[in-house]
């Protein structure tokens, strides 16, 4: 490629929405554009990283015995009733209807569709085990979307679903898809760690999250680094230094006082399955009714999943701006900031702390109605030790003591043993004779948000430093006086040809500019290696060769330019 030919447009500074320096990086280096909120179009140089992701992400997938298919966007409500999560899945999916008024959503993930394909098409236990996935566009109706494409509304994934005759069967399926997900981010050349992981939305038992470790990472994570132990605490906010305390002991004087109860209590009488990142606000409004806000999800609430509770016997799901209109919260915040005078709040991370309140001795102060949370299983005993901790108490697993760091959620492996199969009615004919449900198994890798994770790992003051596996070109040839030196263009063209004739990924550079301004555009996209080709060298028979990563420069006869680049 020429950049004669290319479509660039990079710009000096970053547009002013951007927070995070990968997405104004990717915004300068023109890889992205915006649309809307959430909503970006992939520029030609920007697609061409995509692409390359996808590829490995493809090969190992490939590699590990999946195979793809494309599943449709667009799924009708029908299949989300038979699971319930039709309802339970929450304002993050996108509802539409088509011109008969059938309701349809834009697929926010694929177990239903995939369930179906598999009840429909795997009838003996001799097919099995499969993996199927795809490399799709998902929509999300983030309630935050942030931080370009890392949180966006659309965005571009790749979902496995593997479907097993045992339990046996689906840890092997699991272990391989955790190994091909170890070999697609060492390959991108990313700094990553496995974590044990909450199940979310998705549901199931067993689980492990794939972070690339940053700063800006919206995840935190406890690891130890002397054992194999790691794990999300998902309990950022807590740590946070801006985030609001409430004083939990002063407002609890105002109520009963009832005898200590459990979070097993209080999670039953919710009718939620106790998980670390189940977190309670609780309100009792001006006019004393109590009003109970269930939290999960992150320091930045973006995926809040909202309950309210409401004097005695009502539950339903609240909207956040329901939430923040009644008690008057500034936006993205639904803590007690602002609440109507009179109004007492007591809020804390964990359930503990809120569990005495709300079962008064022994028996319910009040009458909550059941509620689905959607979330059955409880988590390993991982996840209650991780919550709380602060760097360098013990670990959970006995062996030396825990390290925190952020990370970026890139993957998501799930065990969903029969969750969706017994829902769905997907059975196959076992050895026996008799019908079982598959077990399951989801996979899931944020393939757009790799690209701004990864930026998050690879920059400096001069823009976007990305991995050789991951950079629009391998090689930038910067041809200085293209266009005024006849031996510079002859040397230029043929040089270009022969990387090119040699395999390698080359991006001559042909414009008519400083060469200042030449090589800061090569430096802000990110392109590894960089040959300079101009007047001075070619009188002495040599090129430049510049490393992106180092800044090391070199000179390299004209004649091993092509060997030097391979
Ligand atoms: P998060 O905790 O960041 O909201 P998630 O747990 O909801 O992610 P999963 O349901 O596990 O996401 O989906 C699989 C993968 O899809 C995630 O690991 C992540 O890499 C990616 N992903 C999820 N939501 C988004 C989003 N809004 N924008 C970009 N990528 C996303
Ligand atoms: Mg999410
Ligand atoms: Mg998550
Ligand atoms: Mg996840």
């Amino acid at each position: 490629m020429r950049t004669s030919q290319l479509y660039l447009s990079t710009l000096k500074e970053a547009p002013a929405e951007a927070e995070l320096v990968s997405h104004k990086l990717m915004l300068r280096a023109g890889l992205i554009k915006r649309l809307g909120s959430g909503l970006y179009t992939w520029m030609p140089l920007g697609l061409r990283v995509l692409r390359k992701v996808e590829a490995v992400v493809r090969e190992e997938m490939n590699r590990a015995g999946a195979q793809e298919i494309l599943m449709p966007t667009i799924q009708p409500a029908e299949l989300w009733q038979e699971t319930g999560r039709w309802e339970l899945f929450g304002p993050q999916m996108l509802k539409i209807k088509d011109r008969h008024e059938r309701d349809f959503c834009f697929g926010p993930t694929h177990e239903e569709v995939v369930t179906d394909i598999a009840r429909l098409e795997l009838r003996s236990y001799k097919q099995l085990p499969v993996n199927f996935y795809q490399v799709q566009v998902k929509f999300r109706d983030e309630i935050r979307p942030r931080f370009g494409v890392m949180r966006a509304r659309e965005f571009v994934m790749k979902d496995a679903y593997s479907f097993d005759a045992t339990f046996e069967g689906l840890q092997v399926s699991y272990d391989k898809m955790y190994r091909a997900y170890s070999n697609v981010f060492s390959r991108l050349g990313l700094e990553f760690r496995a974590v044990a992981a909450d199940t979310g939305a998705i549901g199931g038992s067993g689980s492990h999250e794939f972070h690339v470790l940053a700063d800006a990472g919206e995840d935190l994570l406890a690891y130890c680094p002397t054992s194999d132990y790691a794990a999300n605490t998902e309990l950022a906010e807590a740590l946070a230094p801006t985030a609001p305390r409430a004083a939990p002991a002063e407002a609890m004087r105002d109520v009963e006082t009832p005898k200590q109860t459990t979070c097993e209590q209080v999670a039953e009488l919710l009718g939620i399955a106790l998980q670390r990142t189940v977190k309670l606000i609780a309100v009792i409004d001006a006019e004393g009714k109590l009003v109970i806000v269930l939290l999960r999800g992150d320091h930045s609430l973006n995926e809040v999943k909202l309950g309210k509770v409401h004097g005695i016997g009502e539950f339903r799901f609240a909207t956040e701006a329901e939430i923040r209109d009644a008690f008057a919260c500034p936006p993205g915040f639904l803590g007690p900031v602002g609440a109507p005078a009179g109004t007492r709040v007591i809020a804390d991370r964990t359930v503990a702390a809120m569990s005495d309140f709300v079962c008064g001795a022994n028996k319910p102060k009040y009458h909550i109605a059941g509620v689905n949370w959607g979330r059955d299983l409880p988590e390993p005993d991982v996840v209650a030790d991780v919550r709380n901790v602060v760097e360098g108490d013990p670990s959970p697993d006995g062996q030396g003591t825990l390290s925190l760091c952020r990370g970026v959620e890139v993957g998501h492996v799930f065990q969903l043993r029969t969750k969706y199969s017994e829902a769905m009615g997907a059975t196959f004919t076992d050895v026996d004779g008799t019908q079982k449900p598959f077990e399951m198994g989801c996979y899931g890798i944020g393939v757009s948000r790799i690209v701004g994770a990864a930026i998050e790992q690879n920059f400096d003051e001069r823009g976007i430093v990305f991995p050789q596996a991951m950079a629009p070109f391998a090689l930038a040839l910067v041809a200085v006086g293209y266009h005024r030196s006849e031996a510079v263009r002859e040397a230029a063209d043929q040089l270009y040809a022969a990387l090119q004739a040699a395999g390698v990924d080359v991006l001559l550079d042909d414009r008519n500019e400083r060469p200042g301004s030449m090589f800061a555009d090569m430096e802000l996209i990110g392109i590894p290696h960089r040959l300079t080709i101009g007047d001075k060298g070619l009188a002495e028979g040599v090129v430049e060769y510049a490393v992106r990563a180092t800044g090391a420069v070199s000179k390299v006869p004209l004649a091993d330019a092509v060997r030097h680049c391979q």
